[in-house]
């Protein structure tokens, strides 16, 4: 933090303040994941560091679709606690960070020839609606959308709307913005610094962690009472640095859009059904782009492309000229986002399923015996829930056996104002 705008003085001054201090939380990851329990952490008054081994929110949390949404997609997997844990997570989201999210009426485009008639598809999203609580605005069928003009002619019914969230800016300005609100002396962001290894005293029950400055060589020994990984799809890598093991592990998704020139009538989200996978294409108005996609391609380990293929950006070419009314080429690509989803699965898992097929559910491994938390999966949408889950975990009474977690702190003494 502090690198953009405050420039080297301020991260110096927060490096120097880390430095041999002794920490309740040490937070491994700046995404979304790392930076609501940050945030969660901080107005609980726990003195915490978050550190990140790159700049915050440049991994998979630079990447997304930047809806907060309920999980429409999940309802053809009948996988219905998804939907109503991410409905409540929207719709929370929504109404805490007004001026950073709004409601949006979304239009989904059914294949006029497709086996799925209107009427079941309008069913199904009174459906979705309904398990979201009904807490956002009524489903209608859109009989003049503002963007018809840039659909492939003939080929769609009018479409039906329906009200998600979606994020006003970026979905890395809005963990920065996040991060920001919390740097303090005693709630430290630090970027480019490596969590090199840890050590665990029984006795103290205090962690004892090396970290290195990757901007200015040098390095430093900090104690933290608790540490947790949210390191997205990296979980891991660090997990096993200090020889923790949990019941999940990860199947990895790579998502790419494209982003073409922002057609002026395009003002609402628009989802098309594929026909096929059960997937969806969204078109999503951002600022001078509108971005087509995503992807969804199973891949076995980080070493892989995780980077747009000719692959992906022919499919993408072709999805985008099938649905919209004119013939993309390569030349119109103004830009790509890409990034991994991090799928949380048991650790016995090997089937060789579709990555939609997998659940988008957050998990929580907690490791009592060495006070280490590990988080694995979730979704953008899912981030402050996963906090408040985290956060009660961590303020959980001890068990009456030797040897709980036991963290029990004091909050209050800092309180930043929550959001
Ligand atoms: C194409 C695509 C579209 C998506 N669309 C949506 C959407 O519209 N809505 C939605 O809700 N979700 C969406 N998602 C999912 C969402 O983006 C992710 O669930 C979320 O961003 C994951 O955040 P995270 O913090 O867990 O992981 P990340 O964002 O990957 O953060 C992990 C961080 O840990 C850091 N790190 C890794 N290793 C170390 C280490 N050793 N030391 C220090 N730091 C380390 C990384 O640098 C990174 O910053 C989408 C995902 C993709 C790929």
């Amino acid at each position: 933090m502090a690198l953009d705008t405050e420039g080297i003085g301020k991260r110096d001054s927060r490096w120097s303040q880390a430095e041999n201090s002794d920490f309740d939380i040490v937070i491994i990851g700046g995404g979304i994941s790392g930076t609501s329990l940050f945030a969660r952490m901080s107005s609980e008054g726990y003195k915490t560091l978050l550190i990140d081994k790159g700049d915050f929110s440049s991994a998979t949390s630079q990447a997304s679709g930047m809806m907060i949404w309920g999980g429409l997609l999940y309802m053809k997997n009948l996988d219905f606690s998804t939907v109503i844990s991410l409905s409540r997570d929207r719709d929370n989201l929504i109404s805490q960070c007004p001026s950073r999210i709004r409601p949006q009426y979304f239009y989904y485009f059914s294949l006029r020839h497709g086996w799925q008639v209107a009427p079941l598809i309008k069913a199904g999203l009174d459906f979705y609606r309904l398990l979201g609580g009904m807490r956002r605005g009524r489903n209608f069928i859109e009989t003049d959308p503002s963007e018809k003009n840039i659909l492939k002619t003939g080929q769609f019914r009018n479409p039906l709307a329906y009200e998600e969230g979606m994020l006003n800016y970026s979905d890395c300005r809005f963990v920065i913005d996040l991060i920001r609100r919390y740097d303090s002396e005693r709630t430290i962001p630090l970027n480019y610094v490596k969590f090199n290894n840890a050590e665990f005293s029984k006795k103290d029950k205090i962690w004892r962690i090396e970290l290195s400055d990757m901007f200015a060589q040098r390095s430093a020994d900090i104690t933290s009472r608790l540490i947790i990984t949210a390191t997205g799809p990296y979980c891991e890598h660090v997990n096993r640095i200090v020889d923790i093991r949990t019941p999940y592990k990860h199947v990895f998704s790579k998502g790419v859009y494209v982003a073409f020139r922002h057609p002026d009538s395009h003002t609402h989200p628009l989802k098309f059904e594929m026909g096929h996978k059960s997937d969806v294409q969204t078109f999503v108005p951002w600022g001078p782009v509108s971005l087509w996609g995503p992807t969804e391609t199973r891949i076995d380990s980080l070493d892989e492309e995780t980077f747009p293929t000719e692959d992906d950006v022919s499919f993408l070419l072709e999805q985008a000229s099938r649905n919209l009314d004119q013939s993309f080429e390569k030349k119109d690509i103004i830009s790509y986002r890409a990034g991994v989803r991090a799928l949380a699965v048991p650790k016995s898992y090997h089937a060789d399923e579709h990555p939609l097929e997998l659940s988008r559910h957050y998990r929580i491994h907690l490791e009592r015996k060495k006070n280490w938390i590990a988080v694995y999966g979730g979704k953008f949408t899912s981030g402050s829930t996963l906090a408040s889950m985290v956060m009660r975990k961590v303020s959980e009474r001890p068990p009456a056996k030797a040897g709980g977690f036991g963290l029990r702190l004091k909050a209050g003494s800092i309180g930043p104002s929550a959001d």
